[in-house]
């Protein structure tokens, strides 16, 4: 039995539970279940939260880098230079258009990519940077963007731990040339299945992403190219727009917990995360860092406290990468990185005494 565990998406429904019936009854009820009103409403709400001019629903947070992508018509011949440390979802999205991912090695205590050395990593064949907001800490924008101009670079973020990050107040999202949100179910906004979303202020990539969405068609049947199908469901739409209105509030509460975790940590051997000034992280994981991590994870796992490890292989080193015969000192940092985190609890919804456990726990386990 677990004492802790890594995430309690039902304690999260029960908050809201009667919302989400009724919206769920009323979806069913419309039989609206593709496209529709709630689509629609969940998209417009989300373009308003995030401040940006256009929002563009889609099946899944691997869907939405792939399209957009192709939005910029970044395809065969072409290298995006995207981190080592992530979610195969960024490098995959790449190689799914016909493009190769080059990686760049991240920041030892943010997770984020490198800016120091993208540059090394552009060549004529570069079309674009993916930058992501790992674990919900933005990556360095204002430096990507600089060199993102200089080389003239698109820049797609990959936004799927961090909805609702800030750099200097302005959200995330928003700085790049378009960018990548997952809905998937534990992220920070999460549908009750898959889903996902790209933004953008580019009007013209907007609608290029919205057909290759829906099967390359401008209005039904004018297929204008061939596109696929990737759509956000009525179902997922109208329950994203009920837990949306409580974003803030559980972005607020990640941040507390963080924030409590850390000073019940503070005199415990283990390096807690960091937060860049002026930056907003909002905590989709906790990751503390530690030479013993494997047994750590087991003395707290036998405390029933579930933690995770998010990645144990950083995604240069993974099979199917192995043609490439990266090397450990290619990418040092994200090497050393990936056998010393560890993500512990964390949602909205934990308590001060699961917090107080998990860190009573990690303390008598080292
Ligand atoms: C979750 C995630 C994705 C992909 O999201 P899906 O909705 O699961 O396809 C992409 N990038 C990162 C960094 C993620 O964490």
């Amino acid at each position: 039995m677990n004492k802790v565990p890594f995430v309690d998406l039902y304690a999260q429904y029960l908050t809201i539970k009667n919302d989400i019936d009724d919206a769920i009854a009323s979806t069913i009820k419309s039989s609206s279940y593709i496209g529709g009103d709630a689509v629609k409403k969940f998209e417009n709400a989300f373009a308003e939260y995030l401040g940006i001019d256009h929002v563009m629903s889609c099946a899944n947070g691997t869907d939405s880098l792939e399209i957009l992508l192709q939005s910029f018509g970044i395809g065969k011949g072409d290298e995006v230079i995207v981190p080592a440390h992530s979610w195969i979802s960024t490098s995959e999205s790449v190689t799914a258009v016909g493009a190769s991912p080059v990686f760049v090695d991240t920041e030892e205590d943010y997770f984020t990519i490198d800016a120091a050395l993208i540059e090394k990593a552009i060549t004529s064949k570069t079309k674009a940077i993916i930058p992501v907001h790992i674990y919900g800490h933005p990556a360095d924008m204002e430096a990507i963007m600089q060199i993102a101009d200089k080389y003239k670079l698109v820049v797609i973020e990959d936004c799927a731990q961090a909805h609702g990050a800030t750099i200097n107040g302005k959200k995330i999202g928003t700085i790049g040339h378009a960018s990548s949100f997952s809905f998937y179910p534990g992220k920070n906004l999460g549908a009750y299945g898959d889903a996902g979303a790209m933004a953008t202020n580019n009007a013209a990539i907007a609608e290029k992403a919205r057909m290759i969405a829906n099967h390359g068609q401008k209005g039904k049947h004018n297929h204008i190219i061939e596109g696929r199908n990737s759509r956000l469901d009525g179902l997922q739409a109208a329950i994203l727009s009920v837990k949306l209105k409580h974003l803030q509030k559980w972005t607020e509460q990640r941040i507390a917990n963080a924030s409590s975790y850390s000073s019940l940590l503070n005199a415990v051997n283990v390096d807690l995360p960091k937060t860049k000034d002026n930056y907003a992280h909002v905590f989709h994981l906790y990751v503390i860092k530690h030479d013993n991590r494997d047994a750590l994870q087991q003395k707290l796992k036998d405390a029933g406290i579930e933690t995770a490890i998010h990645y144990p292989v950083a995604l240069p080193f993974l099979p199917c990468y192995s043609e490439s015969n990266y090397k450990p000192t290619d990418f040092p940092v994200s090497y050393k990185n990936q056998s010393r985190i560890l993500s512990i609890p964390m949602f909205a919804e934990l308590t001060k005494e699961q917090m107080t456990y998990v860190a009573e726990q990690i303390a008598a386990s080292l």
